[in-house]
């Protein structure tokens, strides 16, 4: 039986400026995945509860839009400024429960309102255009507008920062927002939405509803009042999505996951390859969609690079998140780590060889497991194929560039991609070659807020970040205006 704490948190569904309890009355427990401790109680929101933060955010979004964007570049920044008032206090609450290192929760908190500021200064920026007519005495007025309703559906690993990455571009371009955090990280939502709730946004411009995606994440994907679901997640659900949005055609945008291959030339700095490729590896304890997932490696350099990166991951000190030495925390539930180990047990009888690592660590929730090396893998396995959420590396290697862009390009995803080489030519053939959204040369992949974050095939669909992330939430409304009719 799960272990209780003192102070657990009830928290309440957010409509329309007020906090209050679910008529349903369901309740469902967060664990602290580290402790296994409860920390809190969520409610299980209604259809009709669902049904209503949506029309609250239609009622809301009317006048929302006529404001100056400006002006609403003004309440953005004053949630910025609460968020870094409140760093430690959202940062504890994000570790607690999701299990990333107190280091890395700073950072996401810093950065959310560093994107929030971001976000805002776009007010003055975004535009439409006057085009050229065929006709005399004729003007074409290309307007951006909102789009009206959005939704945003969280996945659980960066589930503060994913918040802003959908409210920020979505209010600064005059929409409304109902979010929906996911079931195992949504304490840092409810905080999110207290510090919300102290500012002077308008009543119903934000709203936050949490429960099942089967229930809450469906509504929120198929509701006819809504213009746009914004979701992250997996490809699975990415699809569930896209086929409720069908029923009312409502626009979507699907950040989903990726198998980011990163290759390894034969004059590449291997200390910074290797450096790189672990942090890549084992930042938020393995779970984070743009990571490094697969190596390739130049024969000529393989013995030397696999036993640096053995060593590197070997040494990775696992432990207490809230301990600011550890490097490497647990991950976020039974099911996921049941699924590293398929993945490493398929992989084992069909050949590959574990240089380190390749089991659980003894702990507390049984929830950790060891930064893991494999060699002996073939293109085949599903461990090359499939997305590992955790510090599992599979490494093969190849004889030439051409072989190594081939092997990169084959799979589903197409999210993220890294390479290290000294060598121009080769980093220019792979940006022109290389098949994904985005290629880091030389660095760790992690994405700027002034990029643009697409995957490309199901990867997803749109994207976010920076002005085309911005765009994403405007449609054009184009008008012809014929003046002086009689007056040649
Ligand atoms: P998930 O797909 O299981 O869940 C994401 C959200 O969808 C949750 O809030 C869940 O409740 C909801 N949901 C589930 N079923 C639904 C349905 N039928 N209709 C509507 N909503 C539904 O994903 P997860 O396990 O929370 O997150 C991990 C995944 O997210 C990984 O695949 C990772 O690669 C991906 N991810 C992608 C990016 C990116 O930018 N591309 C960023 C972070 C995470």
């Amino acid at each position: 039986m799960s272990r209780i704490k003192e102070d657990v948190k009830v928290y309440q569904l957010y409509i329309n400026g007020e906090f209050k309890d679910s008529y349903g009355s369901k309740m469902k427990t967060v664990s602290n995945p580290a402790s296994g401790e409860v920390i809190s109680q969520i409610p299980e929101a209604t259809i009709e509860e669902v049904k209503f933060a949506v029309d609250s955010a239609e009622k809301a979004q009317k006048s929302w839009a006529k404001l100056p964007a400006i002006e609403r570049a003004k309440h953005l920044r004053e949630i910025a400024n609460k968020i870094r008032e409140n760093e430690e206090h959202l940062a504890k609450t994000i570790t607690e429960e999701q299990g990333k290192l107190i280091s890395l929760a700073r950072v996401e908190v810093n950065f959310t309102a560093d994107y929030i500021d971001y976000m805002a200064e776009w007010a003055r920026r975004y535009d439409g255009e006057v085009v050229q007519s065929d006709r005399s005495n004729e003007h074409i007025f290309m307007f951006k507008k909102p789009i009206g309703v959005v939704s945003g559906i969280l996945p659980w690993n960066f589930p503060f920062f994913l918040i802003a990455r959908k409210m920020a571009p979505a209010l600064v371009t005059g929409n409304t927002i109902v979010i929906k955090p996911s079931t195992e990280t949504p304490n840092n939502a409810f905080e999110f939405a207290k510090l919300v709730s102290e500012t002077k946004l308008p009543k119903g411009v934000f709203n936050l509803v949490s429960g099942s995606g089967s229930v809450v994440g469906n509504e929120l994907s198929s509701n006819e009042q809504i213009g746009m679901v914004s979701f992250t997640g997996g490809v699975d659900t990415g699809t569930r999505i896209m086929k409720a949005a069908a029923e009312n055609i409502i626009k979507v945008s699907l950040e989903l996951g990726g198998k980011a291959p990163a290759i390894v030339m034969d004059d590449a700095d291997l200390e910074l390859a290797v450096n790189s490729i672990k942090q890549s590896r084992i930042i938020n304890n393995g779970q984070v969609c743009n990571c490094a997932e697969r190596v390739y490696v130049h024969e000529k350099v393989a013995d030397v690079f696999i036993q640096k990166l053995s060593e590197a991951m070997k040494d990775t000190k696992s432990g207490n998140p809230m301990d600011e030495s550890t490097e490497i925390g647990p991950l976020i539930n039974e099911a996921g780590v049941l699924q590293i180990e398929k993945l490493v047990e398929d992989a084992k009888k069909r050949g590959a060889k574990i240089i380190t690592g390749g089991k659980r660590v003894v702990s507390a929730t049984g929830l950790y497991y060891e930064p893991t090396v494999l060699t002996n893998v073939t293109q085949d396995m599903d461990i090359v194929q499939q997305e590992i959420f955790g510090p599992v590396l599979p490494v093969m290697t190849f004889k030439d560039l051409d072989e190594a862009i081939h092997l990169a390009n084959d799979s589903e995803y197409g999210l993220t991609s890294s390479i290290y080489t000294q060598n121009l030519d080769v980093a220019m053939k792979v940006c022109e070659e290389l098949q994904f959204g985005e290629t880091y040369i030389n660095r760790e992949n992690f994405e700027a807020i002034q990029g643009f974050h697409a995957g490309w095939r199901k990867s997803g669909i749109g994207g976010a970040d920076g002005k085309h992330g911005l765009e994403e939430y405007l449609q054009t409304h184009v008008v012809y205006l014929q003046y002086n009719q009689n007056k040649k």
